[in-house]
């Protein structure tokens, strides 16, 4: 999840926009930038890897002075942590700059296409696209706004971008495709916020417009302009309430229903740093699973109760077909009263939302007695499961609160993909060309869990028309 912040308004806009970042910070990033359009009417960039402290530390004393700018926190999925990689991303003039969440799909098409047009490019991000193909259309006559709406329609994929341009001071423009992340409006008394979540616009405003997919805002100080997929479209300011548990669900009727809602969020985010698509590797940050370890393994064993047990079911056949280890699955609470047959060559793979699931725990326990390696899997940094096992893949997917696990279910299925993968190339049982095709469809994997959502009204019907059954038959092969 990285964050978003855009501003326009009578304050200095750089200090709002790094408070907004810093209240964005619990999201995760790996590089932080800014861009100013300053009381000359140019536009300043300022971006850096690392943390946000750095970057406003090396602000200190040339702060950029401008009423309107743009930032974000950037987590790479597409080129590694780096200042040039960092957003926001310029056009060849440097005269647009854009920033973005989400992953370009088709990005290499587009890059080849630009580059054959005479564009150059600076850095490896999917992203940097956005801006040559903005560019284009503004040179072509095109507003700000609509030059967005019509790039949008040429990129695959989900995304959240801001975008301001030097030739339309005053005005930033915003866009949602599908789910990678939200876009929230604030109306001020004279200023206007944007940013991708609400800790970053409840100490200024509480009057708020969700963005919805297929939505795009032309934004100034004093009003918005709407569109829903190219056409003008009415939205109301809604009012949200002080209690900050309300707050966090947002437009949703309730916690479940936004969790489902966030799941292309939370597998963009376990994806994140993971899945390394142009090198077509998986990078997972654990130094006690060296290759000598993972090597040794000869069977591996997944746990977990209720839903987390059903992620291990899909979890075996990745480990299976992709690592090629023989692998079984079990009830975390049968498994220490049957004196299993593991031992330091089998790899105990623990699913557990919460990472403090007692019987699962105890699992972990009986398998560190036999010397097992043992990997967790669960949402929770720092949890009791995490603490026990030699290594950890987390769920990145935010708090969840409802008690049927959905976020975290699918993300712990992509997870355990990825760990299978991981196994694979670290055994060395994998060629470049498998592992690429294996990691071009997670690339697609949010975007497609966004449009299955779309089907909600017609899941809707269906469940109104189901919910009395008292018993259903699922049959199949
Ligand atoms: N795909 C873009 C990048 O790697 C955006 C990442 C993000 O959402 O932070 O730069």
């Amino acid at each position: 999840m990285c964050g978003i912040i855009g501003y326009v308004g009578e304050q200095e806009a750089a200090p709002v926009i790094i408070d907004g970042l810093r209240r964005l910070e619990y999201r995760g990033y790996d590089s932080v930038g800014i861009a100013v359009l300053n009381d000359r009417g140019d536009l300043e960039v300022r971006k850096k890897e690392g943390k946000i402290a750095g970057l406003a530390t090396q602000l200190e004393d040339q702060w950029p002075h401008g009423k309107q700018g743009i930032g974000h926190t950037r987590w790479a999925t597409h080129g590694r942590p780096s200042d040039v990689n960092a957003h926001p991303h310029t056009d060849c003039s440097g005269d647009i700059v854009v920033i973005h969440n989400g992953i370009v799909e088709n990005h290499r098409e587009l890059r080849r296409k630009l580059v054959d047009g005479g564009h150059g490019f600076i850095s490896e991000t999917d992203t940097e696209v956005i801006p040559h193909l903005i560019e284009e259309k503004v040179k072509a006559g095109k507003s700000l706004h609509d030059a967005l709406m019509s790039t949008i329609k040429e990129l695959q994929g989900a995304h959240a971008i801001l975008v301001m341009s030097k030739s339309e001071p005053g005005t930033i423009v915003a866009g949602r495709v599908g789910n990678a992340g939200g876009v929230v409006i604030g109306y001020g008394d004279g200023e206007t916020f944007i940013a991708s979540d609400l800790p970053a616009l409840l100490p200024h405003t509480r009057s708020l417009v969700f963005l919805e997919h297929g939505d795009t805002a032309r934004v100034t100080a004093t009003g918005v302009d709407y569109c829903h997929e190219g056409l003008p479209i009415t939205r109301m300011p809604e009012d949200v309430p002080l209690d900050a548990l309300s707050a966090a669900k947002g437009s949703y009727k309730h916690f479940m229903q936004k969790e489902i809602a966030e799941q292309p969020e939370g597998l963009l985010d376990t994806i994140r740093g993971r899945a390394l698509f142009g090198e077509s590797r998986v990078e997972l940050d654990e130094e006690n699973l060296t290759p000598e370890r993972l090597r040794k393994i000869e069977r591996v064993l997944l746990v977990g109760m209720g839903t987390s047990l059903h992620s291990a079911m899909v979890g075996r056949y990745y480990m299976e077909q992709i690592a090629g280890i023989p692998a079984e699955i079990d009830n975390a609470s049968e498994l220490r009263y049957r004196n299993p047959l593991i031992g330091p060559e089998t790899l105990v793979v623990s699913v557990t939302q919460s990472g403090e699931t007692v019987d699962t725990l105890a699992a972990m326990e009986e398998a560190g007695r036999k010397g097992c390696l043992q990997i967790a899997i669960t949402n929770v940094p720092g949890s009791q499961a995490s603490r026990v096992a030699d290594g950890t893949v987390y769920t990145r997917c935010g708090l969840e609160v409802g008690v049927a696990s959905t976020k975290t279910y699918t993300a712990s299925i992509t997870a355990l993909y990825l760990l299978a993968l991981y196994l694979a190339q670290e055994r060395g049982k994998i060629d470049r060309e498998r592992m690429a095709g294996f990691l071009e469809p997670l690339a697609r994997l949010p975007n497609l869990t966004g449009e299955m959502l779309k089907h909600e009204p017609e899941i809707e019907k269906l469940a109104h028309k189901l919910h009395r059954c008292k018993n259903f038959l699922v049959l199949g092969r």
